[in-house]
């Protein structure tokens, strides 16, 4: 299963290289197999329970399902609440999390919050929490394991010049990678404003000088549907790879736009294509597809 495979892609007229981290899991794929990487090695005893929390259609929600189911670990998950329509839906993220045997608690606007502040104050020896995205200092190991194969695919091709690049929700995947590389990484921020990412980044520790952080000319708005996403997503998928809807056409945007022909770029598939199904649906509403 590791290494994961890297493939070339031709986009208009140019070379990149892919790091195929979603071939990894169907569910438990992506960036999520590799900051979950430390729970999923950990002895079985390590807990009996994990709680997260966050949206209703999160790829980290999905993955943290898919390791519990693994593992044996119950998984309660608390999210502000579902309407009707998301909870009869039969693809998609959440319908995929339930069926593995997520417990999922909904509250009410107002009482999210407070719950989840909760959550930290009483914790169990043998209770695990996962913060938002998996936004923790446990992803670092997984990520470092991912350098390490990105360092020795550099070493066997004899590549000099390399950026690696990979979008940021959190900020967590491409700032343990800079961290761990020593060639450049570059990212965009999905949520909020580069400003807002460094901040996230600052949790981690100091901002390593690798790492940039480009962002795209027009203005994108988390999780909302744009006609330039749908198209980009369709051309690296007659390219030859199917990407997710909410992260990767932003990334591929600023690539594009912003980073001039020159050294090797190895784009990191972030995974998040089992959330695809229900993006798809909102963008046929639409009448796009
Ligand atoms: C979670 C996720 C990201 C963001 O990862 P961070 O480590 O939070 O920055 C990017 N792409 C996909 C597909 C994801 O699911």
């Amino acid at each position: 299963m590791l290494p994961s495979a890297i493939t070339p892609l031709n986009v208009r007229g140019r070379t990149f290289f892919i790091k195929r981290d979603d071939l990894i899991d169907p569910f438990l794929s992506g960036n999520k197999y590799r900051k979950l990487h430390t729970l999923l090695q950990s002895d079985s005893h390590t807990c009996s329970r994990v709680i997260s929390y966050g949206g209703n259609q999160s790829n980290a929600m999905l993955s943290i399902a898919a390791l519990c189911h693994r593992k044996g670990w119950q998984f309660d998950y608390l999210t502000p609440h579902v309407p009707l329509h998301v909870k009869q839906q039969a693809h998609g993220n959440l319908y995929e999390a339930l069926k593995l045997g997520m417990q999922m608690h909904e509250f009410e606007t107002g009482d999210f919050e407070p719950a989840v502040q909760r959550l930290f104050l009483d914790i169990n020896p043998h209770e695990c929490i996962i913060p938002q995205g998996g936004a923790d200092p446990l992803a670092r190991n997984g990520v470092a394991l991912l350098a390490r194969e990105i360092e020795a695919w550099q070493k066997e091709n004899a590549i000099t010049e390399l950026s690696v690049v990979t979008p940021s929700g959190t900020g967590t995947t491409a700032y343990y990678l800079a961290q761990t590389l020593s060639c450049d990484v570059i990212t965009t921020p999905l949520v909020g404003s580069e400003s807002y990412l460094r901040s996230e980044m600052a949790a981690l520790g100091a901002y390593p000088q690798n790492l940039h952080i480009i962002e795209t000319r027009k203005r994108f708005h988390f999780g909302k549907p744009y006609r330039e996403y749908i198209a980009l997503h369709r051309e690296l998928e007659v390219a030859g790879v199917t990407f997710d809807l909410l992260y990767a056409p932003k990334m591929w945007i600023a690539l594009l736009e912003q980073v001039p022909e020159g050294k090797t770029i190895l784009y990191v598939h972030s995974g998040g294509v089992a959330g695809n199904a229900t993006m798809m649906a909102r963008y046929a509403r639409k009448g796009w597809v």
